[in-house]
């Protein structure tokens, strides 16, 4: 493939300004099987900013990430022309404008033919690009991993910001209950009507409980069964246990295993997977190391690495 990350016996790995995984920067994404795009959008959040940070510091701590999966047994440059496009240059001080700028790069990289993977920014930027694939490829599945279910009415009479997305695309028609599952769930909520909605719309959530009791494998079984069609992946590194991931503006205690997470994502392979993003990581608030950044760098190489499983060919 024509586009490889920087030769790291060349070029130090702590050399050269920050692409993920020390891929070229090329903006255009005509010629791609896989467009990186951060939106670096924090506007949304409830509680403590500060995603709006997370683009560049996971492309630093992308820097160290080799290109060969072990576990997964490919090499995702082998097999897809994969570029970072930079970021989408979201207004910060307008929701509404914000996703009309995502709305419009999602659609272009889309209609290259591109796959995206959008590093985050809050919750809220899920919206926008879902509208622009279901424009593309009719109503998803959707696979969410969160401690959150995101899927509440309005906040200050608001009815956008991180936690209402998958309720509007539930109501925009963008993602199809019966196709939607919610992995890692918990903390304290308002009641027992949190719920009523995904009652009302078939919306599969696996609790915290349920992962780790029944496990990691059922959990992917409970995936598959349900995720059919084209689907898109929606990683709020919340879903991890802040032990793991305390770099993020509503930690919830008791989540997910980094191990845990990488499993989970390597469990998404086969799927019709359309795109994918990973959000809420929120450097100010990270531990020593990075630790969060890091994880969450290292789970957009694991979903690189499932679509490149999709590809038969050889590079
Ligand atoms: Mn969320
Ligand atoms: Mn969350």
């Amino acid at each position: 493939m024509t586009h490889q990350p920087r030769a790291s016996f060349q070029s130090p790995r702590f050399a050269q300004p920050a692409t993920f995984m020390r891929l070229p920067h090329i903006e255009d994404p005509h010629g791609l099987d896989v467009a990186i795009v951060g939106v670096p959008y924090d506007g949304g959040t409830s509680y403590r900013p500060g995603a709006r940070l997370g683009p560049r510091e996971i492309r630093a701590q992308s820097s160290l990430i080799r290109p060969y999966s072990y576990f997964q047994k490919v090499s995702p440059f082998d097999r897809l022309n994969v570029a970072d496009t930079g970021d989408v240059d979201a207004p910060p001080v307008s929701i509404e404008k914000c996703y009309e700028a995502i709305d419009a790069r999602i659609s272009a990289i889309a209609a290259a033919g591109a796959t995206p993977i959008v590093i985050g920014g809050d919750h809220s930027i899920s919206l926008p690009i879902l509208r622009a694939l279901a424009r593309r490829h009719g109503p998803l599945a959707l696979v969410q991993f969160d401690s959150h279910i995101d899927t509440w009415d309005e906040y200050f009479g608001g009815k956008y910001f991180h936690g209402t997305p998958f309720r509007r695309a539930i109501e925009e028609r963008l993602v199809d209950g019966a196709r939607f599952i919610q992995v890692g769930i918990r903390g304290p909520m308002y009641g027992e009507d949190d719920f009523d909605f995904h009652r009302e719309h078939r919306i599969t959530m696996i609790d915290i409980d349920q992962v780790k009791a029944r496990g990691v494998a059922w959990t992917i079984e409970q995936i598959r069964r349900v995720a059919t069609g084209p689907v898109y992946m929606t990683f709020d590194i919340d879903a991890v246990d802040p032990a793991f991931a305390p770099g993020t503006g509503t930690p919830e205690v008791g989540g997910l295993t980094s191990h845990e997470a990488q499993q989970l994502v390597r469990g998404l392979a086969g799927l019709s997977l359309v795109g994918g993003d990973i959000v809420e990581v929120a450097p100010p608030f990270d531990g020593p190391g990075q630790i969060t950044a890091l994880l969450a760098a290292n789970l957009m190489f694991e979903f690189l690495c499932v679509l490149a499983r999709a590809e038969s060919h050889q590079g």
